[in-house]
């Protein structure tokens, strides 16, 4: 398709150790490269050519793309992306154009895109394990992504939508990573759950942890607009709702619950990012539970914990960077409506308003921020 389009874009200029992205192996650890902390950032919204596609892509028009942590973090030149780069990797849009080896999807068909691009040949693919890729590549980190008018990719990385709205799916990105987490922390049928934090990723681990097997799901957050989602999507079976402006009073709360629990949870998830959590979430794993921390957190942050505790309760403790192949079960999750996302989406901006929708995120009064083209 001829034509140009609008995109945010990350430049360069702030970030030249970044320009050429040092080591492949660096992404799949999710490490995050700390340029300098007081570096502003370089962006702006270009005008560029539409993409062309190959025979085996489909040209997508971008209809809504969600911002998260990582689009954060990519703005703020810490995590590890490809520069100059076009961010977004929440894609959501009406196939406007089809390659000519594609079978399967037709123009005007309403899609989400799955960002991930394995190379189906490292050490770690020929193993099967695709998340781990030497050269795992993503669209919106390594190679341009949605926050523009259109994104060229592959076929075999696109799946029809049909019941949800743009907004609603762009939570589907964020749920293939939730999925690629509950494979991992693997919970016992029957688990008893402690998560912390309400924002998307916690609304949805929540909804998935219920939907296979736990017996409770506890959701701990701030008092404010994402607890009010949290009960109005029904994500949890208890709700603890901690003043944000009185860490003392949260901390006095935190102590009671624990206090009611003596013995704790099977199962404890730390998806808030916050240090002083991650840092205190142990003490509410029961002996043989599993924590998994799932938040983003500042590069300088660190957990000090008993490695005593750990050996004697046989405590698990599991990470979980991204997914690859989670796409179809997150849409058929969201898409029949067994995991609910209606009202996530808090705010929406225009591709324009990229900088007022980043500090939308960081005013920790929105719970989904997603674009417009
Ligand atoms: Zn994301
Ligand atoms: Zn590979």
């Amino acid at each position: 398709m001829e034509g140009t389009m609008d995109a945010v874009c990350y430049h360069a200029v702030r970030f030249p150790s970044l320009t050429h992205f040092p080591n492949p192996k660096l992404i799949t650890n999710h490490l995050l490269t700390k340029t300098s902390g007081s570096q502003p950032r370089e962006l702006d919204i270009v005008t560029v050519p539409i993409p062309q596609i190959n025979d085996d892509q489909v040209l997508i028009q971008v209809t809504c793309c969600g911002i998260c942590g990582t689009d954060q973090h990519l703005a703020e030149g810490e995590f590890i992306g490809r520069f100059p780069l076009i961010p977004g990797h929440e894609i959501v849009g009406v196939i406007s154009q089809v390659g000519g080896a594609v079978t399967g999807f037709s123009v005007g068909d309403r899609v989400v895109a799955d960002n991930t691009i394995l190379c189906d040949a490292c050490f770690y693919c020929r193993r099967g394990q695709y998340v781990l890729c030497e050269n795992f590549e993503s669209l919106g980190v390594t190679m341009a992504g949605g926050f523009a008018g259109y994104v060229a990719i592959q076929s075999k990385k696109v799946y029809n939508i049909f019941n949800l709205t743009d907004e609603e799916a762009t939570l589907i990105e964020p749920a293939s990573c939730a999925i690629h987490g509950l494979d991992k922390l693997d919970p016992p049928v029957g688990a008893e759950v402690l998560i912390f934090g309400a924002g998307p990723t916690g609304l949805i681990l929540a909804q998935l942890l219920k939907l296979n097997g736990a017996s409770k799901v506890v959701i701990a957050a701030n008092k404010g607009p994402k607890t009010a989602i949290a009960r109005s999507l029904d994500a949890g079976d208890v709700y603890v709702e901690l003043p944000r402006d009185d860490p003392e009073a949260a901390q006095a709360q935190l102590d009671a619950l624990n206090g009611r629990v003596q013995e704790g949870f099977d199962v404890v998830i730390e998806a808030t990012g916050s240090e002083k959590i991650a840092n205190d979430a142990i003490n509410f794993v029961r002996r043989g539970g599993s924590l998994m921390i799932y938040g983003v957190y500042a590069n300088s942050d660190v957990v000090h914990w008993s490695p005593a505790k750990i050996f004697q309760d046989e405590i698990k403790i599991v990470g979980s960077f991204a997914q690859t192949h989670c796409f179809p079960r997150a849409v058929a999750y969201l898409d029949s409506g067994k995991i609910k996302v209606k009202g996530m989406v808090t705010d929406v901006f225009s591709i324009r308003e990229f900088d007022q929708a980043l500090e939308k995120m960081k005013s920790k009064t929105a719970c989904k921020v997603a674009l417009r083209p």
